[in-house]
């Protein structure tokens, strides 16, 4: 599904065999679950803990906390492969997220605690931020935890949170000084989805990636011991959160990139072999002048992703270009997937056919990990 006669520049053996695995065991072990995924609106825990095995969710993880010792590079291998198999289901990127939270901002303890079993699959993690009244402005979050003794209780409730009923633990943001201004009095919390006060709600029902449970939750008087909060002083949460949303936003900006990628590829293959008034449909002008602009489009798509996954695995990626692909790349994803889609004419609005699932499931791409406003908001206070 990658372009043809392309190399992403940070490819090296090493990766080339690191890719291969992953393809096959994606396409063997993965891809078969996808329709049963979609169906039930959650994944199987069965695999997380083979993707765990196969050292796909904290890739860029040191070993003494249960990762791979690779780079970035390693986690944009399968993200890739994920989206070149179609498995939107399996929300590793959210684990992936976490891993890193409590790896640059969490204890010893946290660390040692938590890192293995995420990087394992044994604990399915999620994050929840969002709330029903306050999304992109995470300043005005109402969930709140207050000190009691050597206790935090959390009170608020939480929406669209990916893996919300299937997660172990969920990292939540919340308020412990309801008096500070702005984005001081935020904290981040692990909370065991086992500990008594934490609801899950409604599995929401969406327009696209079906297969993941975006969920509700709830915390009714939750309380959680002190050792939960992220890097055991409050008041950081917010710094924290942003330290992290760059890669968040890389992670969106190469998944749509690989879209991208895949769904040139399969339209090349399809207007090949329909056929309308006795020609094939590629040999219509139109299609071939659309197509090459979209193969255009695509690939100066991949080599802005290329460019992000360099400066990610160089320590480089700062939050403008994190933000400049993000809302870039994704909303090239929702053109591109848009105009392939006419191509399969009736067959592109059935969801048995890739590009159909592309298109609902993509759309959330221009919403999620921060609106596309927010992130030329973002790019334009660099200007
Ligand atoms: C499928 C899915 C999965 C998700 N997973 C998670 C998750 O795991 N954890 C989690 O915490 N959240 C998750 N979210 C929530 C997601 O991050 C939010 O929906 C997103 O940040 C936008 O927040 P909002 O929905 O409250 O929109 P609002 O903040 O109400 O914004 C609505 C719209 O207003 C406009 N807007 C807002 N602010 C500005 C501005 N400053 N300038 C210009 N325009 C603006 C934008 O067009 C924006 O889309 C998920 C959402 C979806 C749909």
């Amino acid at each position: 599904m990658q372009l043809e006669n392309y190399r992403s520049p940070w490819m090296d053996s090493d990766l080339d065999a690191f890719r291969d695995s992953i393809r096959r065991f994606v396409r063997e072990q993965l891809m078969p679950h996808e329709d049963k995924w979609r169906e039930q609106h959650r994944s199987d825990r069965s695999a997380w803990l083979a993707a765990g095995e196969m050292g796909m969710i904290l890739p860029d993880m040191p070993s003494e906390y249960g990762g791979a010792d690779g780079t970035p590079a390693h986690y944009a291998v399968t993200l890739e492969e994920l989206t070149y198999a179609g498995v939107t289901s399996l929300g590793l990127g959210i684990s992936h997220i976490v891993g890193h939270y409590i790896l640059d901002s969490g204890t010893e303890e946290q660390k040692l605690k938590w890192l293995p079993k995420i990087a394992s699959g044994e604990c399915i993690t999620s994050i929840a931020m969002t709330e029903p009244g306050t999304g992109s402005d995470l300043q005005g979050v109402r969930t709140r935890a207050v000190k009691k003794g050597d206790k935090y209780v959390i009170s608020g409730s939480k929406t669209f949170i990916t893996n919300g009923q299937i997660s172990d633990i969920v990292v939540v943001i919340a308020k412990t000084d309801l008096e500070a201004k702005g984005s001081r009095g935020i904290s981040l919390f692990i909370v065991d989805t086992k500990t008594a006060g934490f609801q899950r709600g409604k599995c929401l029902d969406k327009v696209g990636l079906p297969g993941q449970d975006t969920s509700e939750m709830f915390f009714e008087e939750c309380e959680v011991s002190a050792d939960c909060l992220i890097g055991g002083v409050e008041g950081q949460g917010f710094i924290q959160l942003m330290q992290q949303l760059p890669y968040e936003r890389a992670q969106i900006g190469i998944g749509a990139a690989a879209q991208m990628e895949r769904a040139l590829a399969l339209t090349v293959e399809y207007t090949k072999e329909r056929k309308a008034f006795g020609k094939a449909i590629i040999d219509f002008q139109n299609t071939r002048f659309q197509l090459a602009e979209i193969k255009a489009t695509v690939t100066a798509s991949r080599t802005f992703a290329d460019l992000i996954v360099q400066r990610w695995v160089d320590g480089t990626l700062d939050t403008t270009l994190a933000s400049m692909g993000k809302f870039w790349l994704t909303d090239r994803q929702g053109e591109v997937v848009d105009r392939c889609l006419q191509f399969f004419g009736g067959f592109g609005y059935m969801n048995e056919y890739p590009i159909a699932r592309m298109f609902s499931d993509s759309r959330v791409a221009r919403i999620y990990g921060g609106a596309n406003e927010i992130q030329r908001e973002v790019v334009g206070r660099s200007l």
